[in-house]
């Protein structure tokens, strides 16, 4: 066995499991078909859960550049129908504007950090695999050769390789009835409002930023991120085209769907620059996320519309869920079945993301029938409830793992806790970034500690006061952050000593 687990691709996903294993004690080989990384842009940003789970793991402050914290948004968007989140009590949706070229260097210098191997310029050709490893065939700069892991994962992408020859389906639907045209572009300054940061198109009118923006022929996005203006045309029942994208082309689809003359020039800065023309979509879904020592992940497990940028908040997560069980499974404490929850966590998680891309896909088309349903859905927005059940949609706040226990926090991500240590004040973020299993104990006793017997070397122990309202005393925490177990006793009795035992075998193993 030359490794116990070889990623396909370099991407943001199967760097991000590389980490998650490492951190895990486990040192994955990640195999990336380009010599370099690469320039194209796709992701403006994080949106949603995913922002709280990179600060669990010191890599917010890295891409935000900040030592603050991250803090939810006031505002975000719904099928290009605003959604007011400064209402909600407790907003869910965070955001990060880093675009993705951004995002794969921190992963990939943080993956260096932590002694993983990445072989660019090594390709993927084939794959077979028997009942203890996985034999893996590979296209190097020095020719051919075999590599053979204990566990193979295919984070190569919505084109996966692995997941062909693995033979598992890819079904869903391709749509090639919307032409998309992109690019970084210099606005003149006497049109942007100096207020709302929006723009003021001649002829035309007020267009808020980042807010996309339906019209009777498409729709338009005007987003001046930090790192440059993007402006974005849609329209449908249209033919692209094959020939080199270029502004003119942009300037000809901006004046069809907003009926006025935009003036803009090309970019300043040195860029990467965006100047992008997209033709239809898929979205698809595989019918197995693992092929026996075989897993999917990220874009090779599912594909979608990027409307609302669901796409990183969902593959992140999904490593983030695999990383500790693969792991488990490796250093031999996994109890059965552990590895194959990867799928039916994580897959739920990917047809809810299904789901609203599409519904929002739907709500952006042209038509009136679809104007009709857009104002419905407008006077539905105006009660909080609503938004706030389309905001831990969008943002994955409302998945729940299926895990025994009756906590109401049992399944769900932690919340943000704040602890006073031996050591002084600490925020849980502070305490998750080693991605080991915790047990925080915040009963006046510490009186938890018992449990673990037989399981330090898995689990870890916080005992600390907090003096926050509304917290649990105790809680079990998986290395991807979410609760296993949870209690409000201040003085847990057998009964509760029980169901924590309970929780720790079925997510951590035998007690050794
Ligand atoms: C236009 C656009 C805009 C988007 N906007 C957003 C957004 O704002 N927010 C968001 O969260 N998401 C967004 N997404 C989605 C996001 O970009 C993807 O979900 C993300 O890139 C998936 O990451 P991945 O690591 O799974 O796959 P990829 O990023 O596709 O990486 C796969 C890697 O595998 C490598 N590879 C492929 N085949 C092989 C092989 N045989 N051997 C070795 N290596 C191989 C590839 O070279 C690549 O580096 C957008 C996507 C697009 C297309």
């Amino acid at each position: 066995m030359t490794a116990d687990v070889v990623i396909a691709g370099a991407g943001p996903n199967g760097l991000m499991l590389a980490c998650e294993l490492s951190l895990a004690g486990v040192r994955p080989i990640v195999l990336e078909r380009l010599n370099g990384q690469t320039k194209e842009n796709r992701a403006n940003g994080l949106v949603g859960q995913v922002v709280r789970a990179l600060d669990r793991r010191g890599l917010y402050e890295r891409l935000s550049g900040g030592a603050e914290p991250p803090r939810p948004s006031p505002a975000f968007v719904f099928g290009a129908m605003p959604l007011d989140l400064s209402r909600l009590d407790d907003n869910p949706m965070y955001g990060l504007p880093v675009p993705q070229h951004r995002i794969e260097q921190v992963l990939a210098e943080r993956a260096l950090e932590l002694g993983v191997e990445i072989r660019r310029g090594h390709e993927l050709t084939g794959l077979s695999q028997d009942e203890d490893g996985v034999d893996a065939e590979i296209a190097g700069p020095e020719g051919s050769y075999r590599l053979r892991t204990r566990h193979f994962v295919g984070a190569d992408g919505g084109r996966s390789i692995t997941r062909k020859l693995c033979g598992i389906g890819f079904p869903g639907v391709t749509r090639d009835d919307s032409v998309s045209r992109g690019a970084h572009v210099t606005v003149p300054a006497e049109l942007i409002d100096p207020v709302t940061g929006g723009l003021n198109v001649p002829g035309y009118g007020p267009i808020p930023p980042f807010m996309h923006h339906r019209t009777d022929h498409g729709l338009f996005v005007y987003a001046p991120f930090p790192t440059g203006t993007l402006v974005h045309a849609t329209e449908w029942n249209q033919d692209g085209g094959d020939q080199p994208m270029s502004l003119d082309e942009l300037r000809d689809s901006v004046r069809r769907v907003l009926g006025v003359d935009l003036p803009f020039g090309p970019p300043e800065g040195p860029g990467p620059h965006q100047l992008r023309r997209v033709s239809g979509g898929n979205t698809r879904l595989a019918e197995r996320f693992r092929d026996g020592r075989v897993l999917l992940l990220g874009d090779a497990a599912h594909v979608h519309s990027a409307i609302g940028g669901p796409g990183l908040n969902l593959g992140l997560q999904d490593a983030l869920n695999l990383g500790w069980k693969l792991a488990a499974e490796i250093h031999g404490w996994a109890p059965p079945g552990l590895l194959d929850t990867y799928e039916t966590e994580r897959r739920p998680a990917a047809e809810r993301v299904v789901m609203h891309t599409q519904a929002q896909s739907a709500l952006i088309a042209p038509g009136p029938e679809v104007t009709a349903l857009r104002a419905l859905f407008t006077e539905l927005l105006r009660d909080e409830r609503t938004t706030k059940h389309i905001a831990d949609m969008m943002s994955g706040a409302d998945i729940r793992y299926d895990l025994e226990g009756t906590h109401p926090l049992t399944g769900r991500p932690a919340p943000d806790l704040v602890l006073e240590t031996a050591t002084g004040s600490v925020r849980l973020a502070e305490l998750t970034r080693t991605a080991r299993p915790l047990l925080i104990d915040l009963t006046p006793d510490a009186a938890l500690a018992g449990a673990l017997d037989g399981r330090r070397d898995r689990v870890d122990l916080v005992t600390a006061k907090t003096s926050q309202d509304g917290v649990p005393t105790a809680v079990l925490l998986r290395p991807d952050c979410y609760v296993a177990w949870a209690s409000d006793s201040l003085r847990p009795d057998a009964k509760e000593h029980d169901t924590l035992r309970t929780a720790l075998a079925s997510a951590f193993g035998a007690a050794r």
